[in-house]
């Protein structure tokens, strides 16, 4: 692109784009990266640089940027249809894909209800306990119990269920109440990495506040929201698959429902196909979006259980209808490349890719832990974080003005890296197509930024 136009756009972007998640003043001074080009890992500037997006742009892209076998599933789609309404109608993609995602998903979910993001995912399955509860005679269980630095999504219901203050505070006068709990392991980690001993004390301790929460309150709760195995906005917190099972045991004991938000996790990102997988757990609700499409098109899915189902079906008068949907809900165009993205996991072997990938990038982390402001380093699949202290070993933060993590995004952008921390965490959000040779490039262009920055 030349010069002229590149100004003459982003100067545009300036007076009439309000960017999201963006404190716009900053790109006062600083232009967004105008992207022209994306194939496989990389994105590419109007002026031909390149970078390797290793947050898989914000955390959908799944077998990279520009998979000729995608491409080609949405133009076949266009040729049959384009955007249909899902509601008195029905079309092929649509159900084959919930037919599919069906058979995939953890055993004993039964029915997919359709959305477009990730938020409206976690609406859905709220609204359908909810109203689940009221239908089998059970309206006094209303509430919803959400861990500490749990983040769901920005519409407000997911914000009600939402922990994490700096996005959520603002709204609370606006949310719904709920039951904070708190979150495994954070505490836990002064020191580093926590061992499996206090990993095992710390879940053991997270399980009892909630089952002393269940002992009290179970009768005016209707489901649990978490994310497993990841709790990723929050800074990427991770916890062992116990607290998991636990979970699930907790909520079939006291009659509520677990909903388990893998709309970031889901689709491989952790080494299995769906994080629960990793607990051997099957919620009573599954919110998927993100990877779901290989981070293509927006599409969502709630996936519930035949019982919650069935608790809606009758006579139209009883007036058990679920009233929600959305314009694009089920969009034909979308449901296409998330059928094209599964059979690409089935025939290219992409999980096996995601576990060598996630084992070497194992290997280099030690590497990425020698640095002296580095602490906490946590990995699973190919999720790799840590935090920046002006002090690692007494785990002194920066003050807040240092805004470190900023400083390292803007430093990554020069060594040709997409780094976007979350505060003062860094980490890596891989597409599931990252080869080990850039695996290694990454730590390396990653070492250097560590260096400079001192
Ligand atoms: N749930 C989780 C766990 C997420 O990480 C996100 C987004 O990052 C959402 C829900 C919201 O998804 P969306 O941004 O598509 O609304």
């Amino acid at each position: 692109m030349d010069q002229a136009t590149k100004r003459e756009l982003l100067d545009k972007d300036r007076q009439r784009v309000w960017h999201p998640f963006t404190q716009m003043k900053d790109y006062a001074r600083q232009d967004h990266l105008l992207i022209e080009k994306a194939e496989g890992i990389f994105l590419y500037d109007a002026d031909g640089n390149r970078y390797y997006d290793t947050v898989s742009s914000w955390w959908v892209n799944v077998h990279g940027h520009g998979h000729p076998r995608i491409k080609q599933a949405i133009i076949r789609q266009l040729e049959e249809t384009d955007h249909i309404m899902f509601s008195g109608f029905t079309h092929r993609p649509g159900i084959e894909l919930a037919d599919k995602l069906l058979a995939i998903a953890p055993p004993g979910l039964g029915k997919t209800f359709y959305s477009d993001n990730g938020s409206t995912a976690v609406e859905v399955a709220l609204k359908m306990s909810f109203q689940y509860w009221r239908h089998v005679g059970r309206p006094s269980k209303t509430k919803f119990a959400y861990l500490a630095n749990s983040y769901h999504g920005d519409t407000l219901g997911a914000v009600s269920v939402g922990g994490v203050d700096l996005f959520h505070a603002t709204f609370r006068p606006l949310l719904f109440d709920g039951y904070r709990l708190p979150s495994p392991l954070v505490g836990e980690w002064s020191g580093g990495r926590p061992t499996p001993e206090a990993a095992e004390t710390s879940v053991a301790k997270a399980l009892e506040a909630v089952k002393q929460l269940f002992e009290t309150s179970a009768g005016e709760i209707a489901g649990l929201i978490v994310e497993p195995m990841i709790q990723a906005a929050g800074g990427m917190l991770m916890h062992p698959a116990a607290y998991i099972a636990g979970l699930r045991e907790l909520c079939s004991r006291y009659d509520v429902h677990l909903i388990a938000d893998e709309v970031a996790v889901g689709f491989g990102r952790t080494g299995t196909m769906f994080a629960c997988e990793h607990a051997h757990v099957t919620p009573d609700l599954l919110c998927l979006s993100k990877g779901l499409t290989a981070g293509m098109m927006p599409l969502a899915a709630t996936l519930c259980t035949d019982a919650i189902y069935e608790a809606f079906y009758d006579d139209y008068e009883t007036q058990k209808t679920f009233f929600h949907g959305h314009s694009f809900t089920g969009n034909p165009l979308a449901c296409a490349v998330a059928l094209e993205s599964l059979r690409i996991f089935e025939e290219e072997g992409v999980l096996d890719n995601v576990r060598a990938a996630s084992d070497a990038l194992r290997g280099h982390l030690p590497g990425l832990e020698t640095f002296r402001h580095v602490a906490n380093m946590r990995h699973l699949g190919l999720v790799a974080a840590f935090d920046l202290y002006a002090d690692a070993a007494s785990q002194t933060p920066y003050p807040p003005s240092e805004r470190r993590g900023y400083q390292v995004y803007l430093e990554a952008l020069k060594e040709g890296l997409i780094l976007r921390p979350l505060g003062d965490t860094i980490y890596y959000w891989l597409p599931h197509c990252t080869t080990v040779a850039q695996l290694e490039d990454i730590v390396s262009r990653t070492s250097s930024v560590l260096e400079r920055l001192g």
